[in-house]
């Protein structure tokens, strides 16, 4: 019997030898206990190098465990698990409102809340100038979609969700008609850029940090973000790179990635951070009821579609019309085919609509016309020391023709209008006996003066 017990401590003690003569790799950067120095030991058999706790700390902290230096600690006498506790209690808590689960959900909306499509498409007018198709196709979507999200009575008769493709120039409109749309419905938006996002475990940001960004817009309240609206602008940046032999860890591969996303998944969500990390606490959301709007200018898709139509044409004058009536409906999502988007991506945005580039009388209406239009700003700056702003037809229309030089859209018009209202905003001020100022086309294309009026005495 203790011949047995002998044999038992002897083996016992030859494998705490062979753990000792183990090499042991830290569980985040995978050195070796030989690269990396001491190691320290956390429940489970895992490892972890002085450096990468440093780096845990500080990550934590936001620089609240700047002062400890991992490299001192006596790593042997530690105690992890009263460590670990007191971490907990120093990390500053991200506030994650509760799902409301026992509590019977209570839609944000009911279904006479939801304006009607024509209501929608007239709140938009006040704000968007022209783009009638497009706010047309977005008014209806958008009412279908909480529609459906407020019954949420169509098990039987599942109705797609209405993720939207907008394809038109820059500056003309796009993510405005997306914020102006989220601040009318009064849900949460998230806009992100697509050239941002990469593979998981690539340098960039994973898809999933697109729901952070709309969790951080509805104040951490999970219920408000998942009735939200995502904006992810530069889309057609995300096309398959052509002609690559390297993974294409920003094209193809995020297109997978927000397949899931577009669809209607649960997925897990670091608060209060874009990307996930063993200390940031994470949350589910369930993407089901979140409007994805993606957004890009496709500049080179003109040159594709003008080759399909070279194409058939060259087939003949009947099957030109047999190719027109069988392919109408998908004709758009096979041109983006060949743009570089994978079928089942398009597939998950069934409101595909382009917008029109700005006119020059576009522009003018867009300097004059909307609620919140920059010259009604100015207007009402001066108001405010009594001064009245005028701009004559001639000066809107040289401004707009400035703008459409510089091939950015309306996005180009405040810088213009700024440069010239600079010396006003400065000059009137001084004098009050200024009544009015009207600004000329010649002021503007550098010839002359505005024209000043004098206040009655
Ligand atoms: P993009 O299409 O590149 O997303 P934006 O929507 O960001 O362009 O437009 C830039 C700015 O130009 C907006 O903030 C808005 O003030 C103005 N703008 C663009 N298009 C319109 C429009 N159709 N009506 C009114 N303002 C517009």
């Amino acid at each position: 019997m203790s011949e047995e017990k002998n044999q038992n401590e002897i083996e016992e003690v030859t494998n705490e030898d062979e753990h000792k003569d183990v090499e042991h790799y830290c569980y985040l950067c995978r050195r070796p206990e030989s690269v990396a120095g001491k190691m320290l030991e956390l429940p489970n058999n895992i490892f972890i190098c002085t450096d990468c706790m440093q780096r845990t700390l500080n990550s934590m902290g936001n620089g609240q465990f700047g002062f400890i230096d991992a490299r001192n600690m006596d790593l042997d006498s530690m105690d992890i698990t009263k460590m670990m506790n007191d971490m907990q209690s120093m990390q500053p808590k991200a506030e994650v409102k509760k799902k409301k689960k026992d509590k019977k959900e209570e839609p944000e909306f009911t279904l006479k809340d939801i304006p009607a499509p024509h209501q929608i498409k007239a709140m938009l007018d006040e704000y968007v100038i022209g783009q009638d198709y497009a706010k047309k196709v977005m008014s209806v979507a958008v009412y279908n979609h909480y529609k459906r999200v407020v019954t949420n009575t169509m098990d039987e008769i599942e109705i797609d969700k209405s993720n939207m493709l907008m394809i038109g120039p820059t500056g003309s409109g796009k993510t405005y008609l997306v914020k102006t749309l989220a601040r009318l419905l009064k849900v949460p938006l998230a806009i992100t850029d697509a050239t941002s996002l990469t593979e998981a475990g690539y340098i960039g940001d994973d898809v999933e940090s697109v729901l952070s960004k709309l969790l951080q817009a509805a104040d951490n309240d999970v219920d408000r973000a998942e009735h939200g609206i995502v904006f992810i602008d530069e889309i057609d940046k995300i096309a398959k790179k052509q002609n690559t032999n390297s993974r294409d860890v920003s094209g193809e591969s995020v297109q997978q990635g927000l397949l899931k996303l577009l669809e209607g998944a649960e997925v897990e969500v670091p608060v209060g951070a874009t990307s996930k990390n063993a200390m940031v606490p994470l949350t589910t959301i369930n993407t089901r009821n979140i409007l994805f709007i993606c957004g890009g200018a496709f500049p080179n898709l003109e040159g594709i579609i003008k080759k399909r139509l070279m194409k058939k044409t060259s087939i003949g004058f009947g099957a030109d019309l047999k190719d027109c009536f069988d392919e109408e409906e998908n004709i758009i999502a096979q041109d983006l085919r060949e743009y570089g988007f994978i079928p089942e991506f398009i597939g998950r945005l069934p409101m595909i609509f382009t917008l029109e580039g700005l006119t020059k009388e576009m522009l003018v209406k867009i300097l004059k016309e909307p609620k919140n239009a920059i010259l009604k700003q100015y207007q009402k700056l001066l108001e405010l020391d009594e001064v009245k702003l005028e701009f004559d037809e001639g000066a809107l229309e040289a401004i707009a023709e400035q703008a459409l030089k510089k091939k950015t859209g309306a996005r180009a018009l405040r810088a213009i209008i700024e440069k010239f209202m600079l010396d006003i905003m400065y000059e009137i001020p001084k004098d009050d006996t200024i009544g009015s100022v009207t600004i000329t086309r010649d002021y503007i294309e550098n010839h002359g003066n505005p024209e000043i009026h004098l206040r009655d005495q």
